[in-house]
């Protein structure tokens, strides 16, 4: 008699966008006449820049002829692509990230969630709250966080970094010592960042106990103050501790194209057994490859045209991020995030939980975004708003709100 893997049964229910969506539906079903406007998922909504598009319609060419058709990918990836990350993303930079320590994958949420399968079950967690709920989901579904706390909707064996107005939603150093870190700024959902002399400290701390630090930096294209760090391997010792997950979803529009990278930098080790080797063997067991016209597609991101059109693409989300920040700041909320990623995070108003003022927005200005508790028990009392809707709703949003 087969069984399951009766972790999977742990996992409380994730209700939060499907919770989002019915109330939402059942909003406009008594209202019709009402125009929402959705500023909850984080999906980009601007159209492929014209040199992606260019770049997927020259491969999808060369598909069709048998002297430019490719079949199976290289197992890394194809190194044209892991060239371009490595020169662009990393030694232009100054960071000495070789092509061969990057791994080209179908996106980063698999790959944040994959990555756990390369580490002992008795690993310990760390991440912060509220939080991305992949890193926690997929360490419940390989068994390594312990009982779940209804009540306070923690879990018994992870270790959560409460990051709230009071330590400027930056995680402190744990009390109890981790084996595994999360960290991604600049963050979702808060839309805040740290400074690198801050991620200095963690690289740091990692180095001294021993700890994986799994950086993700999705946002990375979203920063625009000069101290914050774009990648953890701008931190010394960072080559010995840290993984670096990436993403073309939001700084390229590829969330339905699907593109992604991992980092392993061959110093990484436990003992003699360096983690690259790992993940190459997983990467080389489990996976067949992003496709050969979606990675000539992601090659075009590198391009001189594709970095000036995506610079326009990331300035009109950050645009929108600004309307929102100044506009609610105006109206008397506190608000934070918005200057090096395109969330915005807000208290509730008057004493209102998370669930409630995204009941009173939806029903007072017809306007939807994510409550804080979502990501976290810390996220109690907070709101998410994304800057990746239109302009136009962006101010109609504001002006709503403001109006209520
Ligand atoms: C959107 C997002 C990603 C990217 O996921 P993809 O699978 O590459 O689309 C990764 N991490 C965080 C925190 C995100 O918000």
């Amino acid at each position: 008699m087969f069984k399951i893997n009766d972790n999977y049964l742990k996992l409380p229910g994730s209700y939060l966008f499907s919770t989002i969506a019915k109330k939402v539906n059942a909003y406009s079903q008594a209202n019709p006449e009402k125009k929402i406007i959705r500023l909850g998922i984080g999906d980009v909504t601007q159209p492929l820049a014209p040199a992606i598009i260019e770049a997927l319609h020259n491969a999808v060419d060369e598909m069709g002829k048998a002297e430019t058709f490719h079949g199976y990918a290289p197992d890394l990836g194809y190194e044209f692509l892991r060239s371009a990350i490595a020169e662009n993303d990393y030694k232009a930079r100054g960071c000495d990230i070789a092509a061969d320590e990057i791994f080209i994958s179908d996106g980063a949420k698999c790959d944040s969630g994959n990555i756990q399968e390369i580490f002992s079950t008795d690993n310990k967690i760390a991440v912060c709250d509220p939080v991305y709920p992949v890193y926690v989901d997929t360490n419940v579904m390989a068994g390594r966080t312990g009982t779940y706390d209804a009540d306070k909707e923690v879990w018994s064996d992870v270790i959560y970094m409460p990051c709230l107005a009071e330590n400027n939603f930056a995680p402190e150093l744990p009390k109890e010592t981790p084996d595994l870190i999360y960290l991604c700024f600049p963050n979702n959902p808060t839309g805040s960042t740290i400074m690198k002399e801050q991620l200095q400290e963690w690289v740091d701390y990692a180095n001294k106990v021993g700890a994986v630090i799994i950086y993700d930096a999705a946002y990375e294209a979203y920063i625009s103050q000069e101290d914050v760090p774009h990648t953890i391997y701008e931190c010394d010792g960072a080559r010995a501790c840290a993984i670096e997950l990436r993403s073309f979803s939001k700084n390229a529009g590829f969330t339905g194209v699907r593109l992604g990278f991992t980092v392993i930098p061959k110093e990484l080790k436990c003992g003699e057994t360096s983690l690259h080797s790992l993940w190459a063997r997983r990467h080389g067991t489990k996976y067949n490859g992003a496709p050969y016209i979606v990675q000539r597609a992601g090659e075009a991101v590198y391009s001189a045209a594709g970095k000036a059109q995506l610079k326009e693409q990331v300035a009109y989300y950050m645009r929108n991020a600004k309307y929102i920040l100044e506009g609610l700041k105006d109206a008397g909320y506190t608000v934070s995030g918005g200057v090096d990623a395109p969330y915005i995070w807000l208290k509730a108003p008057k004493g209102m939980s998370s669930w409630e003022f995204f009941d009173y927005l939806l029903e007072n200005a017809n306007v939807v975004g994510t409550p804080g508790s979502g990501f976290g028990p810390s996220g109690e009392t907070y709101f998410r708003l994304t800057a990746f809707g239109s302009y136009e709703n962006t101010v109609a949003a504001v002006e709503r709100i403001k109006g209520v």
